[in-house]
């Protein structure tokens, strides 16, 4: 004989999506994904907003489902929290804090705060500047000896982590390329004295390559990123020289096409930057994947205050997704073969979606990630080097771990009141905090303008890997490891 339960229950916060034919929840905040089957669908979907006891729930759907097996539904809906009891409180939001002392495992070195272009949308140039690098009191160049420090910091600081990454970055990075070759023998020489791997990357307007630089680059497998924003009129609209105000298309296109054809050792990515009136992303990226051959294409829409001619608005917005959303399935159709697709975005969140990656913080700036100014402070990421209120420290003195400490507790999503009832929250935790100064003057503000975006994109992003889930799963063992 059963035993009838009058225990009341209620769904608790999940997504809910569709791929394949097949329909999904996605957990919040655990962020593990779970397919239905019929029995549970029918479940949830009859709880929906209402009450019930398990017993209520097997006499309403007993008409097509066996009650033994309903309860035994409700159980395991249960155990992954998608239904609770009525009355009980989901656990309140954890306020637990990273571990510290946490291992840096990236650095992003600003050798420069100079550079050839002056584009547009540039923040450390342009209107939203945080640093006054034009006529601040930091040097323009970093030197070969902060440059040296800087690397005994990573090491120092990266603690017990077997490999970290070394990133250059400018203004225009290659401006101070004979420090990046001093510091790329040294660096190299320093991690194998200590036994740790070492990764380099940076990331360039590509104005200045030449071939003895791609041949160094090349040889030294160096990854880099090239920002660039598409086909020449569309490069041309905001990525001008400094001076002229001269489009860079002509100069960079047979640049890039030279470094794609010699260097080979590390994927060649793109970086754009959307704006306004440079958002045709289809169009962008088969240019640049097709017409000129880069491995990967990431898209960020521009971060500045909504009153720059070239911020996108609400109309540009929703194009945009559109057209996410059709080179997303784009990249779906190519997953399905096996096919590399370099739509990076989509891979991005795929990967953390299949990881289960829950987030308290939106990146890892401030935490493994920090940038270092050209005079050697040390800051949240390579967006905030040299601006002294976002400072955590000198490469001489090392981390004030002090000030990291108040900065992470600070930035917990816990204190993100706004972002408590968001679904989409283990991935976006708030988002950026750069562009949460540039918007609202304050790091520790959730990105509220763009939460619709967000949740559209995130949404897609589950629907694409409840695809590839059903249909192709073992292409997602890319993202294993
Ligand atoms: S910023 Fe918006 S989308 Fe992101 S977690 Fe907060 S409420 Fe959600
Ligand atoms: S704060 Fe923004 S720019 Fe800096 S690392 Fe995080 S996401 Fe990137």
């Amino acid at each position: 004989m059963t035993v009838r339960t009058a225990v009341a229950l209620t769904t608790r916060e999940y997504h809910p999506f569709e791929a394949a034919g097949r329909r999904f929840v996605y957990m919040v905040p655990s962020a593990a994904v779970f397919g239905l089957d019929e029995t549970s669908a029918a479940v949830l979907d009859a709880l929906g907003e209402r009450r019930m006891s398990a017993d209520d729930l097997a006499d309403d759907l007993a008409d097509r489902f066996v009650p033994d097996d309903v309860r035994q539904t409700v159980n395991e809906l249960m155990q992954v929290h998608a239904i609770g009891e009525a009355g009980v409180l989901q656990e309140p939001m954890s306020r637990q804090m990273p571990p510290t002392p946490f291992p840096l495992t990236t650095m992003v070195l600003n050798v420069t705060n100079q550079c050839n272009l002056s584009c547009g949308y540039c923040y450390e140039y342009g209107d939203d500047k945080i640093v006054d690098t034009e006529n601040g009191a930091q040097p323009k160049f970093m030197s070969e000896e902060t440059a040296r420090q800087s690397v005994e910091f990573m090491l120092e600081e990266s603690r017990d982590i077997e490999t970290v990454n070394l990133t250059f970055f400018g203004g225009e990075t290659l401006m101070n390329f004979p420090v990046l070759q001093k510091t790329v023998e040294y660096a190299r020489g320093r991690a194998a004295e200590m036994g740790k791997g070492i990764r380099f990357s940076l990331t360039t307007n590509a104005t200045l390559l030449r071939a003895d630089i791609i041949e160094w680059l090349a040889d030294n497998d160096i990854g880099v990123t090239v920002s660039i924003d598409g086909p020449k009129e569309m490069q041309d609209e905001l990525r001008v020289f400094k001076g002229n105000g001269r489009g860079t298309y002509d100069v960079v296109a047979p640049k890039v096409r030279e470094l794609l054809r010699r260097h080979k050792s590390r994927p060649i990515c793109a970086r754009v930057t959307l704006t306004r009136n440079v958002l045709d992303v289809m169009r962008i990226y088969k240019h640049l994947t097709e017409e000129m051959g880069f491995w990967e294409v990431g898209f960020a829409p521009v971060t500045s205050s909504s009153s720059r001619d070239y911020a996108i608005g609400d109309e540009g917005f929703t194009a945009m997704l559109d057209q996410f959303n059709e080179l997303a399935e784009d990249f779906l159709e190519a997953a399905l073969e096996n096919r590399h697709h370099g739509f990076s975005n989509i891979k991005d969140t795929i990967e953390e979606i299949h990881k289960g990656v829950s987030k308290a913080y939106p990146c890892g700036a401030g935490l493994g990630l920090m940038g270092v100014a050209t005079d050697g402070d040390v800051a949240l990421c390579h967006r905030f080097a040299g601006s002294d209120e976002h400072k955590l420290g000198t490469v001489e003195s090392g981390i004030d771990h002090g000030l990291q400490q108040e900065f992470l507790e600070k930035h917990h999503l816990a204190n993100k009141t706004d972002c408590h009832t968001c679904w989409a929250r283990p991935l976006c935790s708030g988002g950026c905090y750069h562009e949460a100064y540039t918007r609202y003057g304050t790091t520790a503000r959730p990105n509220l303008h763009y939460c619709e975006w967000i949740r559209s994109w995130t949404d897609t992003c589950l629907r694409i890997y409840g695809e590839l889930a059903e249909r192709n799963p073992g292409y997602l063992a890319i993202f294993d490891g």
